[in-house]
């Protein structure tokens, strides 16, 4: 038996969208029940953003033939609206669009907060190309041409990577820091942190492995408007360091004279 399958294609034009976007509203709840395993495989809800009408086609008919509830926009204005108003597993998002690049599509959507997992496709394999797009929050990206094949699985393991809940504690070394309790352990040893070192530490461990300036240090712990004395930052690092590094082992925490702190382990940048 086969999954009913959706396949959309919006029409150009401002109510052209809103219209067809509406119309299906009722259709992705009901592709719900065939995801939660009726026939054993994993259904996805995608969205792709290609202005190649014929790869656009190829890719609804692909993808829609393996069980996925698809619906497609032709530049990046109409995908970003659709974007917006539907919930994708993954968005596949085309670089090169009409209206408005991918890169802006998923600019803004980050921006709005929106963390639907987006996958490029570019047909640059420049690395600043890549490099600008996962900058600007994209999750993974494929140079074309690529097998169909190795969309599907990419799409896969972007989906799964965007369902794992991150850890949230903070690890450097033996060091770990648990930005929901405040709790702060080298190994064994529970560390007891005043307010303004825990601060401190906080501001390095978000940046492991980066030389974090100092007027970053100052503005994370005591804010942009008070002033402070050009060593109280180092008397307070000082009694941190003492605290985190003191009772031997690696020291995690080390100064960048004249530029700030920084926290790594292992000599790793
Ligand atoms: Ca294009």
């Amino acid at each position: 038996m086969k999954a009913r399958l959706i396949s959309l294609q919006v029409r150009r034009g401002k109510y052209g969208i809103l219209k067809q976007a509406s119309a299906n509203l009722q259709e992705f709840p009901r592709i719900k029940g065939v995801e939660a395993g009726v026939w054993g495989r994993e259904f996805m809800k995608l969205l792709i953003v290609e202005d190649e009408l014929r790869m656009a086609n190829l890719l609804r008919r692909g993808l829609s033939e393996e069980g996925h509830a698809v619906m497609c926009a032709y530049d990046g204005a109409d995908g970003l609206e659709l974007a917006r108003q539907f919930e994708f597993d993954v968005i596949l998002l085309d670089v090169m669009l009409p209206k408005m690049s991918g890169y802006d599509v998923a600019k803004k959507l980050r921006a709005e907060k929106n963390a639907t997992p987006v996958l490029m496709l570019t047909a640059k394999d420049a690395v600043p190309d890549i490099v600008r797009g996962l900058d600007l929050g994209a999750d993974d990206y494929m140079t074309k041409p690529f097998s169909f094949e190795e969309l599907v699985a990419r799409l896969r393991a972007v989906k799964r990577r965007a369902h794992v809940t991150p850890d949230p504690t903070l690890k450097v070394g033996d060091l770990v820091l648990d930005p929901a309790s405040r709790d702060v352990y080298r190994g064994e040893t529970r560390l007891t942190l005043t307010r303004t070192e825990y601060g401190l530490l906080e501001c390095l461990m978000y940046r492991v492995g980066k030389v974090v300036p100092r007027h970053t240090l100052i503005e994370s712990v005591w804010g942009m408007t008070r002033e402070i004395g050009e060593n109280t930052l180092d008397v307070f690092m000082h009694m941190l360091r003492k605290k985190v590094d003191g009772s031997g082992g690696e020291r995690l925490i080390q100064t960048v004279r004249g530029v700030g702190y920084t926290i790594r382990a292992g000599n790793v940048l």
